[in-house]
């Protein structure tokens, strides 16, 4: 049983499949896309220890020969060194034009994977495996590859669409409840950005999804694609209406510089506490009801999930530095912070218009509860 989600991108058209048993089926799902029956596959030592085999076992019964490279697991590999290692792999193993790599892992692999597919040969197309929760429901689906630089996050890469995207729930069985339910922040995200109805299912079904009810995360992963995939097909390169997808990730990547990008709080937690500070501040900026920060944090609770400063592992610097951290966030604009506040749940929009002392006095009070 798949969903199918199309992207259809003019000329670079793909589908995003989800469901399960896709992985096990991933031979005769991506056999249409090859000229010759050959893979490379990209993946890391976690995703491959428990996937690679099931992967490749389906690319053999189609009669599908591969080669596949295994990088360490984590956000590290993210850099010029593994980049480096990638690309000159798959020149070794003679990827032609026409070939298709495969990047078989979670954000990482994905972002890794398919800027180096870009670059190769100046472009090779590339097939998305996302096993996270969060490559499943964001990085895999758009075009946005890249690398991170000593500079900051994401600062090297390409837009480079996949080929195909094959989004198996099954896979996320073996994924820690942690990574789980920070992949869940970014479904969240979605409710809140721009589905209110999707917002009243998660409040529903969040807990069968994070048990494993395989329906339920179908659902989940599929909602979330078809609205990524909406967004990415209004504006593709992030002109305008692609900054929504950002919900949280002003206040969240300042959280992550401060905590020195590192296991103290994952992507996903800090786009979750994120999203509730961007609710929180929109209520009390007068855009939306006083009830709806409560409402984001009530489910976050029910989920088990960060959602204030103070959840936050470890000391935290002052409020003054942390909003000069969401001053360094590339998606500044002339030295303007651009936030995307709310009208309600499910109704958000960008906006520069956000008085300096408003984020100044949240981020304090927010502080001195910690
Ligand atoms: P990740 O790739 O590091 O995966 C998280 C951990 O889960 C890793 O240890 C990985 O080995 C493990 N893992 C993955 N799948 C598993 C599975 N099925 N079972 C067991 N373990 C598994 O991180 P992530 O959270 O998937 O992605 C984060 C990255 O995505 C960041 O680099 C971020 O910048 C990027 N990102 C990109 C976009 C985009 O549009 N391109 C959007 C959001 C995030």
């Amino acid at each position: 049983m798949s969903e199918i989600v199309e992207v259809p991108l003019p000329g670079r058209e793909y589908q995003v499949r989800i469901g399960t048993g896709l992985l096990a089926r991933a031979g005769a799902e991506i056999a249409p896309l090859l000229h010759r029956k050959r893979v490379a596959i990209v993946s890391d030592a976690h995703v491959a220890a428990l996937h690679l085999a099931t992967f490749r076992d389906a690319l053999t019964a189609e009669g599908i020969e591969s080669v596949a490279l295994t990088l360490p697991a984590g956000e590290s590999t993210k850099g010029w060194p593994q980049f480096t290692r990638t690309v000159e792999w798959l020149l070794e193993q003679k990827v032609e034009r026409r070939d298709v790599v495969v990047a078989l892992g979670g954000g990482v692999i994905g972002d890794l994977v398919g800027f180096a597919a870009a670059v190769l040969r100046r472009g090779v197309r590339f097939v998305q495996v996302p096993t996270s929760l969060l490559a499943q429901v964001d990085s895999s689906v758009g075009g946005k590859t890249g690398i991170n630089a000593p500079q900051g996050k994401n600062l090297i890469g390409a837009f480079h669409q996949p080929a195909l995207v094959l989004a198996d729930v099954g896979v996320l069985g073996t994924l820690t409840e942690r990574d789980f339910l920070a992949g869940y922040g970014e479904v969240v995200k979605y409710g809140l950005l721009g589905d209110a109805a999707f917002f009243d299912w998660l409040e529903e079904n969040g807990r069968a999804a994070a048990g494993g009810d395989l329906a339920a995360r179908t659902h989940a992963v599929t909602r979330s694609v078809q609205m990524k995939a909406e967004i990415v097909l209004r504006d593709e390169t992030e002109q305008g209406d692609r900054a929504l997808l950002n919900l949280g990730h002003t206040f969240c990547h300042a959280l992550e510089a401060a905590t020195g990008y590192s296991d103290r709080l994952l992507h996903g937690e800090g786009v979750a506490i994120g999203c509730a500070l961007a609710f929180e501040l929109s209520s009390r900026l007068g855009l939306c009801p006083q009830e709806d920060p409560s409402r984001v944090r009530a489910h976050l609770a029910a989920m088990g999930m960060k959602r204030d400063l103070k959840d936050i592992p470890g000391d935290l610097p002052a409020a003054e530095v942390l909003l000069d951290l969401m001053g360094q966030d590339k998606k500044v604009i002339d030295g303007k912070l651009r936030f995307i506040l709310a009208r309600g749940i499910g109704e958000s929009f960008v906006t520069s218009d956000v008085p300096r002392e408003a984020v100044l006095g949240l981020l304090q009070e927010q502080r001195a509860a910690c």
